[in-house]
């Protein structure tokens, strides 16, 4: 079925309408029309391949929600008119052990991307969610609980939300934790809205001194401007997590230092260039840990969709039509979104 779409034809070129094709739903599949898709930093980097392995034409979107159109034969758990998610995921081998242990992000076949993932619908490459419909595995689609009102501002947490959540859930943040969010960009928003929520005393990092206030807001217990050394010298030694969202290569050792004995650094943000290599001295004296973080699986999607939904969080986002996408790009650059653009399905077509 032909589906209209926003996509790239090459990494130096803007994007554009363009017409897709979208498979009819097999027995477990669920066609969805799609409302809402969030715009990520990584759609970005994926366009511009910024990132090795960017297939073309490329239409990116994994913060998606919208309402199923059709299900397939064998589809129980979804029905027509239901309010539904799709994230990161669209399939995996469903029989490794991070699969069987509901880690499909992880999953050791590699699981298949909204988009740029391998697939046997045309043109062998998935297409995400700019785009008016998209059809997938009934395995990977989210229920959304929260008002139909809100769901523009609920669809970032399909990546965002997830991404930020997993590791703060992994690394146990909760009351009596100091927990520090790098970057108040689209995940670092979320980070801070949920790690105030799961009840830790959290700590913004920004190199933007008009998103100091903002994070209060958001829920940060304290802000710190990242570039100002005086600021960042009197937290030394007290946090037991810190979450580094930041998408540009940096220095990583302002941050370990700022870690208790066996704190870790957790870092989710994937640069064009790498980080220069940081000083293994803090790490050893104290123990202290670097790591990464991927997305999250399908079923703490849901809890987090779910946890999101009894605690009120949404996204702060900014809603724009499919045609302003390419400027949208050129703010998100810039830092200068709060938070999230979210592209209006409806505008899609319409120029
Ligand atoms: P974003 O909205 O652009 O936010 C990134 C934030 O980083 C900016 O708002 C800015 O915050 C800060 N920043 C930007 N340039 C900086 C610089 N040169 N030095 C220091 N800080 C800088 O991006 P996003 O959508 O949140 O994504 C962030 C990164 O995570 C991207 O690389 C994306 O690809 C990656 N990602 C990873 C996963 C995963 O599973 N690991 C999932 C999704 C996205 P301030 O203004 O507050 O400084
Ligand atoms: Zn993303």
């Amino acid at each position: 079925m032909t589906t209209k779409a926003y996509g790239a034809h090459a990494g130096d070129k803007p994007l554009e309408p363009i017409d897709i094709a979208r498979r009819a739903p097999s027995a477990n599949d669920v066609q969805i029309d799609i409302a809402f898709c969030g715009v990520c930093h990584s759609d970005l980097h994926t366009v511009r391949s910024e990132w090795a392995g960017t297939r073309y034409p490329c239409v990116p979107g994994h913060e998606i929600v919208g309402r199923v159109s059709a299900v397939g034969t064998g589809v129980s758990a979804f029905a027509v008119g239901d309010i539904v998610g799709v994230g990161c995921m669209v399939d995996s081998c469903q029989r490794c052990s991070a699969c069987d242990e509901g880690l499909e992000q992880y999953c050791e076949n590699g699981f298949v991307g909204t988009y740029n993932g391998r697939t046997k619908d045309a043109p062998g490459h998935t297409l995400g969610g700019y785009s008016q419909r998209i059809v997938v595995k009934d395995a990977f689609v989210l229920k959304i609980r929260h008002p139909v009102a809100q769901l523009a501002a609920v669809a970032p947490l399909l990546c965002a939300g997830i991404t930020t959540y997993s590791p703060l859930r992994h690394w146990k943040v909760g009351p009596g934790k100091k927990v520090g969010i790098v970057g108040i960009g689209g995940l670092g928003h979320m980070g801070i809205k949920l790690a105030h929520a799961m009840g830790a005393h959290t700590v913004a990092f920004t190199t933007s001194e008009s998103k100091r206030e903002d994070a209060r807001k958001l829920g940060a217990d304290d802000v710190v401007i990242s570039k100002n050394t005086a600021e960042m010298k009197a937290h030394a030694g007290s946090f037991d997590f810190i979450l580094d969202t930041v998408a540009a290569s940096h220095d990583l050792d302002a941050f370990t230092r700022l870690l208790k004995r066996d704190g870790a650094l957790c870092l989710v943000g994937v640069p064009e260039h790498p980080h220069p290599a940081p000083n293994i001295a803090p790490l050893i004296f104290g123990r202290r840990a670097i790591a990464g973080s991927l997305i999250g699986g399908i079923a703490e999607t849901q809890a987090m969709l779910d946890f999101c939904a009894e605690h009120g969080i949404v996204s702060d986002i900014e809603l724009i039509a499919a045609r302003e996408i390419n400027d949208a790009y050129e703010r998100m650059l810039r830092s200068d979104v709060k938070y999230r653009f979210v592209i209006d399905a409806a505008t899609m077509g319409a120029e």
